[in-house]
C-alpha cells in the first residue's frame, strides 16, 4: 500500500492515541483514572432516544436530502433566530455527520495550496491537520495564557496575508474554555473589515456548555457585514450527549453551502436519517437536560479548578466554557521524579502522571501550547476528586 501524499500529512489525533493508551492499561488489569474524555458522561436524554426509535417506526430509514431534512434544518435555523437573531434561509444551513465532517468539507470545498488557514493557539487537535489533508497552509497564531488564551485584533492583523483564506475561531475553545465576549469579536471584526479576502469559520461547538457569562455571542451578531464570508458550525455532539449520533451542522453563505452540499453529495450522500430525526426533538424539546448538564459541569469545573489551584507547580485559568481545564504545568518542568527521570516536557508530565499515578490527561503540545496538560471534566465528580488528589501526590514527589 502506497498511502497518498495527503494521508502522510496528516497525524492521527492525539486523544485518540491517548484514548488507546488507557485501554491498553485498562486491558493489562490496571485501573485508570481517564480524564482524556472529549465528550459528555451523560446518557442521551430519553425524549431524543424515543424521537429516533419513532422515525425507525414511521419508515424514515432512507436517503434524506444531502444537506438534512427540511425539519432538521429548520430547527437549526430556529435555533440560530432565537439565540443570536440571525436569519437563515434552509439553502444556506447543511447537516453533516458531526461538526467535524462540516469543518473538513467547508476546507475542502474552498481551500487550495498555498491558500492560508489562521489557527489561534492552543487549538483543536483536529485544525491543522484537517488544513493539511486539503493542501492548505495552517498558520497558526500563539495566544498566550496572558492574553486569556485569546487571540487578540494585533496577532490576527500580523498574521493575514494576501494567500490567508480562513480564520478559525473556536469559542468556547476546545482546550482552553475560552471565549470570546462581544466586544473582542469587535475588535476582531474590526480587522477582517480590512481583509475582504479571509473568511471566518466560528466553531462554536460547545456554545450552550457556559459558565456565569449569560448566552455566548456570535461573529455575525457582533458585525453583520461578515455574514456573506462567516460559517458558523455546532452540532448536537456535546450539548446533548449525542456523539456517537453523528450530528453536526453548518449556517453560511448559500455558495459555500452548496460547495459543501456538492462534496456531501459524492461523500456520505447524507447524514444518518434516525439520527436527524433525534436531532430535531434534541433541538426542538425540552431544554432542561442543557441545564442540568451545564449545572453539574460547573461544579466540576469550580471544585476542579480550586483543587488544581492549591496544588503548587500548577496553575489553571478558570474555563468560560466547554468541559475543560488546560493546566500550566511549567513549573514542573526541570524536576525530577523518584524515580530519578527530569521532566523536561508536558509529555513527560502526563506520561509522569500515568505510569505513577495511573491518571489519563493530554499533554498540551498537541494543542499547540507546551507547558500544559488538558484534563476534561466530563467525567464523574469522585473520579475528579480523586485525581487531582493523586496528581497532588505526584507534583509531591517531585525533587
Ligand atoms: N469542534 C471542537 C472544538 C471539538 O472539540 C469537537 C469534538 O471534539 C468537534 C468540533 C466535533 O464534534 P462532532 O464532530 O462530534 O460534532
Amino acid at each position: 500500500m502506497r498511502p497518498a501524499a495527503r494521508v502522510n500529512r496528516i497525524k492521527p489525533s492525539p486523544s485518540t492515541a491517548a484514548a488507546q493508551r488507557v485501554r491498553e492499561l485498562k486491558a493489562a488489569g490496571h485501573t485508570v483514572l481517564d480524564l482524556t474524555v472529549g465528550e459528555p458522561d451523560f446518557d442521551t436524554p430519553d425524549h431524543v432516544k424515543a424521537a429516533a426509535v419513532a422515525a425507525i417506526e414511521r419508515g424514515e430509514t432512507k436517503y434524506t436530502p444531502v444537506n438534512g431534512t427540511p425539519e432538521l434544518r429548520a430547527a437549526i435555523a430556529a435555533r440560530l433566530a432565537r439565540r443570536h437573531g440571525l436569519r437563515y434561509s434552509s439553502d444556506q444551513i447543511t447537516v453533516g455527520g458531526g461538526g467535524k465532517q462540516v469543518i473538513f468539507l467547508a476546507l475542502m470545498a474552498t481551500v487550495d495550496s498555498p491558500d492560508e488557514v489562521i489557527i489561534p493557539s492552543p487549538y483543536w487537535v483536529s485544525y491543522p491537520d484537517m488544513v493539511l489533508a486539503n493542501d492548505g497552509v495552517p498558520v497558526i497564531v500563539d495566544c498566550p495564557e496572558a492574553d486569556g488564551f485569546k487571540l487578540t485584533p494585533a496577532r490576527l492583523e500580523a498574521a493575514i496575508s494576501a494567500d490567508t483564506r480562513w480564520l478559525i475561531l473556536n469559542t468556547p475553545s476546545n482546550p482552553t474554555g475560552a471565549a470570546y465576549t462581544a466586544e473582542e469579536l469587535r475588535g476582531l471584526a474590526d480587522v477582517l473589515l480590512a481583509h475582504p479576502q479571509v473568511w471566518v469559520l466560528t466553531d462554536e461547538i460547545y456554545d450552550e456548555i457556559s459558565y456565569g457569562h449569560g448566552q455566548l455571542p456570535t461573529l455575525v451578531a457582533v458585525e453583520p457585514r461578515l455574514a456573506d464570508r462567516t460559517l458558523i458550525t455546532n452540532g448536537v455532539s456535546k450539548t446533548y450527549a449525542m456523539t456517537g449520533w453523528r450530528i453536526g451542522y453548518g449556517a453560511g453563505p448559500a455558495e459555500l453551502i452548496g460547495a459543501i452540499n456538492t462534496l456531501q453529495s459524492q461523500i456520505s450522500s447524507c447524514p444518518s436519517s434516525i439520527s436527524q430525526a433525534a436531532a430535531v426533538a434534541a433541538l426542538t424539546g425540552d431544554q432542561g437536560f442543557v441545564r442540568d448538564c451545564v449545572a453539574v459541569y460547573q461544579g466540576r469545573r469550580d471544585k476542579a479548578v480550586k483543587l488544581l489551584g492549591d496544588i503548587q507547580g500548577l496553575s489553571c485559568l478558570a474555563p468560560a466554557g466547554g468541559f475543560y481545564l488546560f493546566v500550566n504545568c511549567t513549573s514542573l518542568l526541570g524536576r525530577r521524579t523518584p524515580a530519578g527521570q527530569v521532566l523536561h516536557t508536558d509529555e513527560d508530565v502526563t506520561r509522569y502522571l500515568l505510569d505513577t499515578q495511573r491518571v489519563a490527561v493530554i499533554h498540551g503540545a498537541a494543542y499547540g501550547a507546551p507547558g500544559y496538560f488538558r484534563i476534561s471534566f466530563a467525567t464523574s465528580g469522585d473520579v475528579l476528586d480523586e485525581s487531582c488528589q493523586r496528581i497532588a501526590r505526584a507534583c509531591a514527589d517531585l525533587s
